[in-house]
C-alpha cells in the first residue's frame, strides 16, 4: 500500500480467535472534557510515531479516566477478514490487529491522525476486554466516554467512538482489497515499554 506507514518492528509468532466490527451506538453526550487534556492527548495522538505511542495514550487516558490499569499486554499483527478491526483472546494478554485494514485506511486517508484515531480506538476496545470488560454494550459506552473526556466530544476518536471505527471505511470500497494474500502473524516488538523488566 501506499500512503504514510506507521514504523513497526516485527517478527512471525502463532494465532487464535476473532471478533467482529462493533455495530453502530448511540450514547448520551451528559459528561464534560478538561479543555487542557483534550489538547495534551489530542497533540500525542495525532503525533504518535507508531502502535506503541498509540498504546501509551490508550492506557493513560483509561486511568485517567476509569482509574484502571493493566500491564504486559502483547499486541500481534494479522491480515483478518475486513469486517474484523480486532480482537482480544479472553484469558490471554494479547490484542491482535487487523494488520491489511490499517493499511487499507492508511492508504485511503493518507492522515496519521485518522489512522492513530483508528488504531486507537480498536486498542482502546480491546484493552476494556482485557480490564475485564466483557459485555459490548459496557465496552462500546466506555470506549464513548474515555474518548469524549480525554479528546473532546468533537475529536475523531469520540466521532469514531459514537459512530463505530467502521464509519472511516464508509467511503473505501473495501472489495477491491479482498484478493491479497494473507502474510504470516507478526508480534510488535516493545509494544508495551511497562513490560520491559519482564523476561519471557
Ligand atoms: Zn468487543
Amino acid at each position: 500500500m501506499c500512503g504514510i506507514r506507521l514504523k513497526y518492528a516485527v517478527s512471525h509468532v502463532l494465532f487464535v480467535a476473532h471478533e467482529m466490527f462493533y455495530a453502530q451506538t448511540n450514547i448520551e453526550d451528559n459528561e464534560k472534557v478538561n479543555p487542557s487534556s483534550a489538547r495534551t492527548y489530542g497533540s500525542r495522538l495525532d503525533e504518535a510515531q507508531g502502535f506503541s505511542e498509540v498504546w501509551e495514550l490508550v492506557k493513560d487516558t483509561v486511568r485517567n479516566t476509569l482509574g484502571e490499569r493493566r500491564v504486559g499486554m502483547m499486541l500481534f499483527l494479522d491480515d483478518l477478514s475486513l469486517n474484523v478491526g480486532a480482537y482480544h483472546p479472553l484469558g490471554t494478554n494479547n490484542i491482535v490487529l487487523n494488520r491489511a485494514l490499517i493499511e487499507i485506511v492508511e492508504g485511503a486517508t493518507k492522515s496519521r491522525p485518522i489512522v492513530n484515531a483508528f488504531v486507537y480506538t480498536l486498542l482502546l476496545h480491546e484493552y476494556l476486554h482485557a480490564l475485564g470488560h466483557i459485555p459490548e454494550s459496557e465496552v462500546r459506552s466506555l470506549v464513548y466516554q474515555v474518548s469524549k473526556e480525554s479528546f473532546g466530544e468533537n475529536s475523531i476518536v469520540s466521532v469514531m467512538a459514537k459512530k463505530g471505527p467502521r464509519s472511516i471505511l464508509e467511503n473505501i470500497p473495501l472489495g477491491q482489497f479482498s484478493a491479497s494474500s494473507k502474510r504470516a502473524m507478526e508480534i510488535v516488538r516493545d509494544f508495551d515499554k511497562t513490560n520491559h523488566t519482564y523476561i519471557s
